[in-house]
């Protein structure tokens, strides 16, 4: 019986609790009001007795719950089902929701149904399976949990619950410290049931401790509110205990009433304990179909759980896919924006690069500029020094100077070669060298330069072998000026660091088809030889080598001139050399081929003869040069004219008869180009050719546009020198716009 009253005060006292704790779960306001409404009518049933109502309501509560999937909710819902199985006796079904209420009061980590579920577990312990050691463990827990959250209200049920199973177990003791704590939170629990219950316990404690009197009067007090709130179950707890008091106070006659009282209410509470035996057994039948439809729910809320599930791997899927897609365009933001920094930030450079190379432009400019004026100053005077000590060293007069004048001359030479090294090395730099290209004879252009080393080569005592292959064609079209330039440097350079050795100078027929020859050249010697050290570092700039030759001193510019015009020709130089044995200097060029229709002999020199008397005019401001030319001329038997500047030539132009003229380009007054224009203006048959030691590439058009026939650069080759002049004096080349190089 006591089991009886103890699951019912049990769901009594907790189950305002759940819709008050209910309220603070956030799900959806109208779902959650159904679910309070559901509740309040189940405990009525409930409370009324009417256990299958109350398990057909529980179970629609459990419906909402699955459909909420709230744990929570969940959790009560199958707590309700539990405690209506309890109170129909069907213990199996009771545990089965029990613990289907405490996995998801778990779940739901709420405080308060963590609380729920320890005084569930101790109420198995208690009622269940009876097990005083761990109904009593759990009753401490939910006692802890529920002070631990400060819920005085349940807190006071929960040491109730506690009483109660002390007080079914016989341990009063244990039992009254809970009931004294209930007895302090009752004021929290205004139910009056609740005061009932108290003082019901209150008297069954002092009974069990023999005091009559105080039991008395406890369940005096419990009677009297129970009579009036129509507590059967209540009455029937009282009534016993006040008649077992009064009959042991030995007040036999109300004893005896109060018996009779408390059996009356036996009697009723038996009926209506049969009467919900009964209502069990019509609703036993129902349960295996509430069961069916639990399950039913269950599985329908498996399966709507695994749609969740897929729902929601669906949704974790698309949830990646959008992270991928946001860091991506993250990275392509990033990566735009850092582009868009290095865009700018070239923008900038590209700026201060073009400023950059502009100013270089500038530099270059200039200093072209600079060697184009510093080389005129130089060669002028120089053309003075060469052509006098020429001049000097022809005087038989001045036989006994002759050692001072050739060395004047040497040293002349040399400072002259020097400067055309400088100067074409910053033309092959500023790559304003041209590259014209003209018919030649090869084995011809080797010997001219090999005989014009004839001086060194006899100063050294070497020996020269010339080696030409018979199969390299006649007559080759190339650059035959750059060809010059570096058999001039290579065979210099054999011919100062040998002496009394051999030079060989030869070209073989590489390759040939068509319309191209390749030659290989190579300029062997027996001289001093290059250290393996050394063989890189030559043909670095201004790397001069050890002067170990005792008359030679040179500028370092010979071999990197060399590397630099065979590189604008894609070839390169290569060196074999042992110290002390010799040195092997080769390379290829190639040459377009003249079909034989073309070819043509080579022109025989002109007789210098023929010179003889012919008047030619010679402007020039430099008293030197003035007298360096015309001595040159009047060897040749020619009457030479001076006139110091453009102005007065073009005056005497006109009340003179020439044959030709030497024009000056640089001159005070009138200058070269000017006189030109003037003398044009009345005779455009008289040879004008510039004679001139400006850097005749930047002013060769301004040079023919004036109206001259062809240019001489000073310092020159005397031969070549009389032969263009006898070219145009006998008319077979005007305009041929063939140029004297300085030698
Ligand atoms: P330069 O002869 O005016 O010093 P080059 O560039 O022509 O300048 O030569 C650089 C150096 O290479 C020379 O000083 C010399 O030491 C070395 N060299 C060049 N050709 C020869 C050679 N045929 N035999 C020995 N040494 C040479």
């Amino acid at each position: 019986m006591k089991r009886w009253i103890l699951s019912l005060l049990i769901l009594f006292f907790v189950a305002p609790a759940i819709c008050q704790d209910a309220t603070e779960i956030p799900v959806y306001q109208q779902e959650k009001e159904s679910f309070r409404e559901l509740k309040v009518t189940s405990d009525r049933f409930y409370n009324n007795g009417n256990y299958r109502k109350s398990l057909e309501t529980n179970i629609e509560l459990l419906k909402l719950a699955l459909k909420l999937d709230d744990a929570y909710f969940k959790h009560q819902s199958y707590r309700l089902l539990a405690y209506d199985y309890l109170a129909m006796s069907d213990t199996v079904m009771a545990r089965e929701n029990f613990s289907k209420s405490i996995r998801f009061a778990n779940e739901s980590e709420n405080d308060t149904a963590v609380a729920h579920m320890y005084m569930d577990l101790a109420n198995i312990y208690s009622t269940i399976e009876p097990n005083y050691k761990k109904a009593m463990k759990y009753h401490n827990r939910s006692v802890d949990q529920l002070r631990k959250i400060n819920d005085s209200v349940n807190l006071a049920k929960a040491h109730y619950n506690t009483v109660l199973t002390a007080f079914d177990a016989g341990k009063y003791n244990e039992g009254y410290a809970h009931l004294l704590r209930a007895r302090k939170l009752q004021k929290f629990e205004p139910h009056k049931a609740f005061s009932v219950g108290l003082d019901n316990l209150m008297g069954e404690y002092y009974y069990s401790k023999d005091n009559y009197e105080m039991a008395q009067k406890y369940l005096r007090k419990a009677i009297e509110v129970a009579e009036r709130e129509g507590y059967d179950l209540e009455l029937e707890n009282a009534y016993f205990y006040l008649s077992e008091c009064l009959y042991n106070l030995e007040e036999y006659q109300e004893a005896f009433l109060i018996k009779d009282k408390y059996e009356n209410f036996t009697i009723s509470n038996m009926e209506n304990a049969l009467f919900a035996e009964d209502n069990e057994s019509s609703v036993r039948f129902q349960i295996e179909e509430y069961r069916k439809e639990i399950q039913a729910a269950e599985l329908q809320n498996s399966l709507q759980a695994q749609i969740v599930e897929k729902q929601s791997m669906l949704n974790n899927v698309l949830l990646i896919v959008s992270f991928c897609i946001l860091f991506l365009l993250l990275v392509l933001y990033l990566a735009y924006r850092k582009r868009k920094e290095l865009v700018a930030e070239l923008r900038v450079k590209n700026t201060e690069y073009l400023m950059a190379k502009e100013e270089s432009e500038r530099l270059s400019k200039a200093k072209s500029n600079f060697f184009s004026t510093v080389s005129h100053e130089l060669r002028t005077p120089l053309y003075g020094v060469i052509g006098l000590s020429t001049l000097l060293l022809e005087d038989k007069a001045l036989k006994s100077h002759e050692k001072d004048l050739k060395s004047l001359k040497f040293s002349a030479d040399y400072l002259l070669a020097l400067i055309n090294d400088v100067l074409h090395l910053n033309k092959i730099d500023s790559k304003t060298v041209e590259n014209e290209q003209a018919y030649f004879d090869v084995r011809e252009q080797i010997n001219t330069i090999v005989s014009s080393f004839e001086y060194m080569r006899i100063q050294n005592n070497n020996t020269f072998f010339i080696e030409i292959d018979e199969d390299i064609p006649k007559l080759i079209r190339g650059n035959s000026v750059r060809l010059s330039q570096i058999l001039m440097n290579l065979i210099g350079n054999a011919c100062k660091f040998t002496e009394e050795g051999d030079i060989y100078v030869s070209a073989k027929l590489k390759d040939i088809s068509s319309n191209k020859a390749t030659i290989s050249f190579s300029i062997r010697d027996s001289g001093i030889g290059i250290a393996k050290s050394k063989q890189d570092t030559i043909f670095e700039e201004f790397s001069q080598g050890s002067k170990q030759n005792y008359n030679y001193q040179g500028s370092g510019l010979g071999l990197p001139i060399v590397r630099k015009l065979l590189a604008l020709s894609n070839s390169e130089i290569k060196l074999e050399s042992e110290l002390g044995k010799g040195s092997t200097f080769s390379f290829d060029l190639s040459y377009d081929v003249m079909s034989k229709a073309f070819r043509k002999e080579p022109e025989k020199p002109m007789d210098t003869r023929d010179l003889k008397d012919k008047h030619i005019l010679i402007v020039e401001d430099n008293r030197i040069n003035q007298t360096v030319t015309r001595k040159i001329l009047e060897r040749e038997g020619v009457i030479c004219s001076i006139a110091e500047n453009g102005e007065i030539a073009v005056a005497m132009e006109k009340d003179n008869q020439y044959d030709l003229i030497l024009m000056d380009i640089n001159m005070p007054v009138m200058n070269g180009l000017e006189a030109t224009r003037g003398i044009r203006q009345r005779n455009k048959s008289i040879p004008i050719l510039a004679l001139t030691a400006v850097e005749v590439e930047e002013m060769r058009f301004s040079i023919y546009d004036s109206g001259m026939d062809d240019i001489i650069v000073k310092p020159y080759d005397i031969t070549k020198f009389t032969q263009t002049i006898l070219k145009h004096i006998n008319g077979s080349n005007k305009r041929s716009r063939s140029q004297l190089q300085a030698m």
